[in-house]
C-alpha cells in the first residue's frame, strides 16, 4: 500500500486554504463531511455542542466500521488561531509555509491530511481494517471548548490518539492538569488625597499576598502564574477591588489541589491580618473562583494507546520517542472522560506564528503509523 505523496500534499494545501478560525469552522467541516462521505464513511454526525461553544457548528464525528471489535478514535481540531484568514500556502521542497502574513494552519491540518490519506488508501486498496472513529473538534484553540462540550457517550471507542503535537518526540504520553483561578480582593475605597487613612487598599493586600507566594516553576511537576490583573476606579481613589486571574498546572492532581489551596489560603491570611483604619470593623474580603481547566494525561505502559503503539512500532520497525508535555489539549479532556488518549506528532512546526511550517516527511511518517494502527 503506497502513500500517494502528491495527493497528500494537495489535500493538505486545499485544507490550509479553507479558513477555519475558532468558532468559524462550518465551511471547513462541510469540506470534511463531503470528503469522508465520498470515501464511504458509515456515519457522519455533527453534535450539538455549538450551543455551548458559540461556534457556527458542532464537533464532527465520522465512523468507519471494520472487521474487528474494539474501535479506536483519532482526533484533530478543525479550528486555527489568528491571523488565519485568506491563507496562501507556499512550498519549498518538503516544507510548507504561509505567504508570511498569516499562520499556515498546519496545526492541526497536518493531522487531518494524514487521516484523509489513510482512509483513501484503505478504500483504494480495499484493505480490511479495525473500526475507527474520527473526531474533529471545534474551538480547541480558545480553551478546548469543543472537546469540553462533547458528549463522550457518542463515541464507541475506549481509547484513541489525538494528532496534534509539534514534537520534540513522536508521542506525548503525559501532560499536566490545570486549574484556572480568579481571586478578588475587596477593601474599602477612600479619597486618596483627602483621607487615604480611611481606606483599605485592595491592591496593597494583593501585592503583599503575591510577594509571599512562590510563582513560576513551583517544583519539577508544578507551575503557577497570575497573569491578569484588573481593578481600581481612579488615580485619586484608594482601590477597593482588585481581581487577579491565573492558573496552576501540575502532573499530579494532588499537587495541583495543594498549590491551588495554598494560594487562596495566603490571600485569606493576609486579609485576615490586615491592619484596619480606625472605625472600620469589616475585614477585607477574599472572593475566589477555581475552575478545573483540564485534567491530566498520565499513560502507563499498560494503557491501551501504548499497548497499541508497541504493536505498531514492531510492525514498522520504528521506535517512537515518548515525551511528557507541558500544555493542555483535547487529549487531556478525552482522558478526563475515561478515554486514554496519547498525542501523536504530525510534522507541524512554529505553530501559532506566521512562521508556521509543515514537514511533508513527518506527515508521511504519521500516515504510515496510522496505517499500522488500523490494519493487521
Ligand atoms: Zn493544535
Amino acid at each position: 500500500m503506497n502513500i500517494n505523496t502528491e495527493r497528500l500534499v494537495t489535500s493538505f494545501v486545499t485544507m490550509c486554504e479553507i479558513d477555519s478560525p475558532s468558532r468559524h469552522e462550518k465551511n471547513f467541516s462541510s469540506y470534511l463531511q463531503e470528503t469522508f462521505s465520498a470515501l464511504g464513511a458509515d456515519s457522519i454526525e455533527v453534535d450539538n455542542s455549538s450551543a455551548d461553544t458559540g461556534s457556527e457548528t458542532g464537533n464532527l464525528i465520522v465512523r468507519f466500521s471494520g472487521n474487528t471489535e474494539n474501535p479506536l478514535f483519532f482526533s484533530c481540531h478543525m479550528d486555527t488561531v489568528e491571523p488565519g484568514r485568506n491563507i496562501k500556502v507556499d512550498r519549498k521542497g518538503d516544507i510548507f509555509f504561509s505567504k508570511g502574513d498569516t499562520i499556515l494552519g498546519a496545526d492541526d491540518k497536518t493531522g487531518i491530511a494524514a487521516l484523509i490519506e489513510l482512509v483513501t488508501l484503505l478504500k483504494e486498496n480495499d484493505i480490511s481494517h479495525r473500526p475507527f472513529e474520527l473526531v474533529f473538534t471545534t474551538c480547541e484553540e480558545i480553551g478546548l471548548l469543543g472537546a469540553k462540550a462533547l458528549d463522550p457517550s457518542l463515541l464507541q471507542s475506549q481509547y484513541g490518539f489525538a494528532l496534534d503535537s509539534t514534537g520534540p518526540g513522536d508521542i506525548v504520553i503525559g501532560a499536566p492538569a490545570a486549574n484556572r483561578i480568579k481571586i478578588t480582593v475587596r477593601g474599602k475605597a477612600a479619597h486618596s488625597g483627602l483621607s487615604p487613612e480611611s481606606g483599605v487598599n485592595a491592591l496593597s493586600i494583593a501585592a503583599e499576598a503575591i510577594s509571599r507566594l512562590p510563582m513560576g516553576r513551583i517544583d519539577e511537576i508544578t507551575t503557577c502564574n497570575l497573569g491578569l490583573i484588573t481593578g481600581g476606579t481612579a488615580t485619586n481613589i484608594v482601590p477597593e477591588s482588585i481581581s487577579l486571574e491565573g492558573e496552576v498546572r501540575s502532573h499530579s492532581e494532588q499537587k495541583l489541589d495543594e498549590v491551588t489551596k495554598s494560594i487562596i489560603a495566603m490571600f485569606e491570611t493576609v486579609a485576615e491580618n490586615w491592619p484596619l483604619p480606625e472605625g472600620v470593623t469589616d475585614k477585607p474580603e477574599i472572593i475566589t473562583e477555581v475552575d478545573k481547566d483540564f485534567p491530566l494525561i498520565d499513560l502507563d505502559e499498560n494503557s491501551l494507546p501504548l499497548v497499541h503503539i508497541r504493536d505498531a512500532e514492531q510492525k514498522l520497525k520504528r521506535e517512537m520517542k515518548k515525551v511528557i508535555a507541558g500544555g493542555g489539549s483535547d487529549a487531556n479532556i478525552f482522558c478526563g472522560y475515561g478515554l486514554p488518549t496519547a498525542i501523536l506528532a504530525t510534522g507541524m512546526m512554529n505553530v501559532h506564528t506566521t512562521d508556521e511550517q509543515a514537514d511533508l516527511t513527518k506527515m508521511i511518517e504519521l500516515t504510515e503509523l496510522l496505517i499500522a494502527l488500523v490494519t493487521k
